[in-house]
């Protein structure tokens, strides 16, 4: 696919270590005043005066958790700035600067590498991170893209799984289950291009999700949202593998159950009509498709107010004693015992 788009191929060896690094850096600029020295040293440094730190590292490893038959290189290195960015703002804090680490392996030409930087500076102008360093070597097969992300907060504005009481609201941000069913789309369609490989699917209709799994957004938004409503969550975790294991983070973490209500989860009509066309369910979906990077939180009840008719939150259910465990409440008003399902035991169903 790489080489239909891109005719040109200047092998990594042209440009030497130096040579390559310098090529994919030189037009980042530095816009944090915390950002004292960036690339071109041994170390970056940083000065967040008063300021907590906040630092957040995810490797991503193809083949794992990327498939480049159709996943574009601009697209997986946004992504891989967002699935960063994303546990920074779960903390209720800013993010300020990335590091970025690749290794890959000769069969990338610096074409390729354009490509993913194109998507990782995108994504650092959009979400205005700093990047400040990285480092750079070579695989014997495949990619790995490793990014650190640092933030900034008050210590009084840092929020943690940890800190869930009984009674308190839980909130998600936007809607579940959109990344994986977009997933589903790509992988059938990849098993359509192997037997006819002229095919030219039409998914204009699927835009929403496949966008969704390609391209996801960070919830940078919510932060100072959150703050002009007035609301401090109690705990705060970002949604990475599935609602069901996020709530249980937090549960554990908080040593509290919990009731989530089937009935008010949020689902794009995309998700719905998607799900129906794959026979799958969507509230699985919801609770073990993972990487839809939206905020699940929770708030004391008395601020309900503030934030009740928000289009972007809505609350989804309460947290209990621990003793009362953690269940789904389905449309039937039945109770049903969530646990950790993740991610690959849905892919096999
Ligand atoms: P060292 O040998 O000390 O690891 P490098 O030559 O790897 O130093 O890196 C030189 C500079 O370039 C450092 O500031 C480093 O952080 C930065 N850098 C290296 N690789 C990358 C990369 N892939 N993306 C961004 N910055 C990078
Ligand atoms: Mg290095």
């Amino acid at each position: 696919m790489l080489d239909d788009k891109n005719p040109k191929r200047t092998s990594l060896e042209e440009l030497g270590e130096f040579g390559l690094i310098n090529h994919l850096t030189k037009d980042f600029t530095l816009q944090h005043k915390s950002s004292i020295k960036g690339i071109g040293d041994d170390a970056a440094v940083l000065d967040f005066k008063n300021n907590k730190t906040v630092i957040s590292t995810d490797l991503l490893v193809e083949g794992i958790h990327f498939d480049l038959s159709y996943m574009p290189l601009k697209h997986l290195g946004y992504k891989a700035v967002m699935v960063n960015l994303s546990d920074i703002y779960a903390m209720n804090a800013v993010a300020t600067q990335i590091t970025v680490s690749i290794a890959v392996s000769n069969r990338f030409p610096l074409e390729a590498l354009e490509e993913l930087y194109s998507g990782i500076g995108l994504a650092a102008k959009k979400y205005n991170v700093d990047v400040v360093g990285g480092d750079t070597t070579s695989s014997t097969k495949g990619m790995l893209i490793s990014i650190t992300a640092i933030g900034e907060a008050k210590e009084e504005d840092l929020v943690y799984r940890s800190g869930a009481k009984p009674n308190d609201l839980l909130v998600v941000t936007g809607d579940l289950g959109g990344a994986y069913m977009g997933l589903q789309v790509l992988e059938r369609e990849k098993e359509v291009f192997k037997v006819n490989p002229n095919s030219n699917p039409d998914l204009s209709m699927y835009s929403y999700i496949v966008e969704r799994q390609l391209k996801p957004e960070a919830r940078k938004d919510i932060i100072p949202l959150l703050d002009a409503l007035g609301v401090k969550p109690t705990s705060m975790i970002d949604i990475s593998d599935g609602l069901s294991s996020e709530i249980l983070h937090i549960c554990d973490q908080s040593k509290v159950g919990c009731n989530l209500f089937e009935d008010k989860i949020p689902l794009d009509p995309t998700v719905i009509s998607a799900c129906e066309e794959f026979e799958i369910d969507s509230t699985t979906v919801a609770l073990n498709g993972g990487e839809d990077y939206e905020l699940l939180f929770t708030i004391d009840q008395k601020e309900f107010p503030k934030i009740k008719g928000n289009p972007n939150l809505t609350v989804i259910g309460h947290m209990t004693e621990t003793n009362e465990g953690v269940h789904l409440i389905s449309r039937n008003n039945s109770k049903i015992p969530i646990t950790a399902q993740g991610w690959n035991s849905l892919a096999k169903a």
